[in-house]
Parts: structure tokens; sequence; C-alpha cells
């Protein structure tokens, strides 16, 4: 039988460190936290939602090892839907990394419209380690000062899972697609 759904292409950036890996496994319904630190490659996940009765089929790449590939990550930007920025609120440099990453996909995405169709595309600004409140050096205003309105932003922790669901949701949301049939 033919379905309405959802398909879109999420793709995580962020420095390293930051939690990019462990928000993904939570998004991939992993319950375990893991505390040891593990360098990932670049890694493609696939995910069923259905949020209100609509199908979404969220695919997740972890662009992490793109970072020292400037040429790659340029390819990457053009194919994603959604964009998962992620910086951790105790680490000062890891925002900034977010914000030049913001506006490169900004002008990729803006160069892209020219020849074809398209639009800005979604950007969540993932502020992740909340629960590291005490070494917590970037704060919500710094955050929303630096980002305007044209991106939203989630405070999360991928320990404590705090606002995650949220999050995600708001990636099947927000992905700017029209609605598919298939
Ligand atoms: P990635 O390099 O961005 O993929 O980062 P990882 O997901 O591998 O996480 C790097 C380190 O930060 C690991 O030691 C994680 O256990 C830790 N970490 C990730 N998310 C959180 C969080 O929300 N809170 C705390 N306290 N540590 C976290």
């Amino acid at each position: 039988s033919v379905k309405t759904s959802h398909h879109r292409r999420v793709v995580v950036l962020g420095a390293p460190r930051v939690g990019k890996t462990a928000i993904v496994r939570r998004f991939l319904g992993e319950q375990g936290f893991q505390e040891e630190y593990e360098p990932t490659s670049e890694d493609f996940h696939s995910k069923l939602y259905h949020i209100r009765g609509e199908r979404y089929q969220l695919d997740i790449l972890d662009a992490s090892k793109e970072r020292d590939f400037p040429a790659r990550r340029r390819l990457t930007i053009l194919t994603g839907d959604i964009f998962l920025l992620v910086f951790s609120v105790t680490d000062s440099e890891s925002f900034s990394e977010v914000c030049s990453l913001r506006q490169e996909i900004l002008t990729a995405k803006a160069k892209l419209s020219k020849t074809k169709e398209n639009r800005q595309p979604p950007i969540i600004i993932c502020a992740n380690k909340t629960d590291l409140a005490s070494s917590r050096t970037v704060h919500p205003p710094q955050i929303r000062q630096s980002i305007r309105d044209d991106s939203v932003h989630f405070e999360v922790s991928a320990k404590d899972c705090a606002n995650l669901e949220a999050m995600f949701e708001a990636l099947a949301v927000l992905g700017g697609l029209p609605s598919e049939t298939r």
C-alpha cells in the first residue's frame, strides 16, 4: 500500500569531541552512554520515525571525517537537507566552529539556488553537554545573538538525554522537502 512519507538527509557536523557520536547513538535508540572517547569514521545511519501519523525516514550522516577535506565537505553540504551543527557548551572554540560551518552552509546553498530551485536549508544548532553546568563557557544569549533568527537552537545533554527527543522531532518535522509518495 502507498503511504505518505518524508525522507530527509541529515548531516551532522562539528568539532571533535563535542558529542556527535553520542547524539547519533541516542538517536538510534541506544540506552548506554559511552564515557570513553572513540574517534569515529564517517558513518551513515537510517531510522524511521512516526510522528503524529506521518512517516519520516531520516538518513543521518556523521560527517566528522570530512573535517579535514574541505572539498568533500562542500559536496556533503550540497546533498544535505537538514544540518545538525553540534558544539559543546564547555568549549568556546567548538562554538566558533559551528558559526563558521553555518556560514559555509548558507553560502554553499545560496550559490546552488541560482541554478536549481532551492531554499535555505534548516540548520539546528545543538548545544551539547549541558550537564556540565559548572564548566560551561558558552551561554544562551551568546548563541542566540550569533545565530540570529534563521537557525533553531536546542540545549541538550547526550549523557542525561536532556531535550534530545524534542531535537530529534525537530529534525524530522523541520525538514523542508515536500512529501513524497513511496
Ligand atoms: P564526537 O567526537 O563529537 O563524536 O564526540 P563523542 O560523542 O565521541 O564524545 C566525546 C566525549 O564527550 C566522550 O568522552 C563522551 O562520553 C563525552 N560526551 C558526549 N556527550 C556528552 C554529554 O552530553 N555530557 C558529558 N558530560 N559528556 C559527553
